[in-house]
């Protein structure tokens, strides 16, 4: 897992709206190597998507990235011609957003779905090989292959959910970034999903970045994740250091607010207060006002992510003098 193969550096996006202008991703790095799973965590609103679109140029208009560099394989896609950006597009890295139903076309069968995606970037297959290549997906999928001949209102919402990665895989892309993709399942489906994603990292080799609000669905399939908390990364570490030893202490609410069924727990512990104003953010940090552990250094200076011990990251005025969380004395 040693090849990096995509280093997002000091990426800034911002959205002008009428009343201003929102930050809504600040000085973001981040790297992946092949075959690795990466989760990208945190609460709605905290940039993640955003992120994740910008790693392919998609930000939405307003939205502009404004500052860094995201290098695939030693080129930067930001500065990366049309014609250039869209043969990635897919074909290197390919996106799985959360809901099938608006992203697949529901006036077309699945296989011109699939023949679409592989004529666009290989305009000479034939059309006999791209369906075998198509059944050979399903197959995979664990999907029969009569299905490739059906229309999307008629496959449950699990079977679309995997066509969605069916046609992310289709041209054996080197990254999968997936956007929430399991918002629209239910639990049972759920874990039948992630086995496969799993199943498929180990067979194309994929690296994968994991976007989700869900610390349990990253818990079974990243092998390091990335905390990020208005705009910003906040954490970083693998998934043993996040889940067993968190160092931020938005980190360690979050994962106080996941239900545990070995604790006879009465309620659910509850993170108090509101994501930060994006248009407005503090000075300081942007969890200060939530922080149980704030100083008079966190309303002043942005805290950077530095490295404490192992690799683990966390941007956080706690760790300047100390070396273990507040919560562990
Ligand atoms: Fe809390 Fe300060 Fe750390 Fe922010 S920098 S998380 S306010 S202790």
């Amino acid at each position: 897992m040693d090849e990096k193969i995509l280093e997002i550096k000091n990426l800034s996006i911002e959205y002008p709206i009428s009343i201003g202008i929102v930050q809504a991703v600040k000085d973001v790095s981040l790297d992946l190597h092949r075959g690795e799973a990466l989760g990208l965590v945190g609460e709605s609103g905290c940039g993640k998507s955003t992120l994740g679109l910008s790693i392919l140029n998609m930000v939405r208009p307003p939205g502009k990235i404004v500052s860094g560099k995201i290098v695939y394989r030693g080129k930067d896609i930001l500065s990366m011609r049309d014609r250039e950006i869209l043969k990635i597009r897919g074909q290197n890295i390919a996106m799985v957003f959360q809901n099938p139903l608006t992203s697949l076309n529901p006036l077309f069968r699945i296989d011109r779905q699939f023949l679409e995606t592989i004529q666009q970037h290989e305009p000479d297959v034939p059309k006999k090989d791209a369906l075998r290549r198509a059944e050979r997906i399903l197959d995979a999928l664990g999907i029969e292959q009569k299905r490739l001949y059906e229309y999307p209102h008629q496959l449950s919402g699990g079977m679309r959910q995997r066509i969605m990665i069916g046609l992310g895989l289709i041209m054996n892309p080197d990254i999968i970034i997936a956007d929430e993709p399991t918002t629209s399942l239910d639990v049972i489906v759920e874990a039948g999903f992630i086995d496969l994603l799993n199943k498929l990292r180990k067979e194309f080799n994929l690296s994968i970045i994991l976007i989700t609000h869900n610390l349990g669905l990253v818990a079974e399939i990243a092998d390091r994740i990335a905390v990020m908390y208005g705009g910003a990364i906040v954490e970083e570490g693998t998934a043993e250091q996040i889940y067993h030893d968190p160092l931020h202490p938005y980190t360690y609410g979050l994962i106080n607010c996941v239900p545990n069924i070995n604790m006879d727990q009465q309620e659910l512990i509850t993170m108090p207060g509101n994501p930060p104003d994006l248009v407005n953010p503090p000075p300081g940090c942007r969890f200060e006002d939530r922080c149980p552990y704030v100083m008079d250094i966190c309303k002043e200076q942005f805290p950077p992510l530095l490295s404490h011990r192992d690799g683990q990251k966390s941007a956080c005025w706690l760790y300047k003098e100390k070396e273990a969380a507040p919560w562990k004395s």
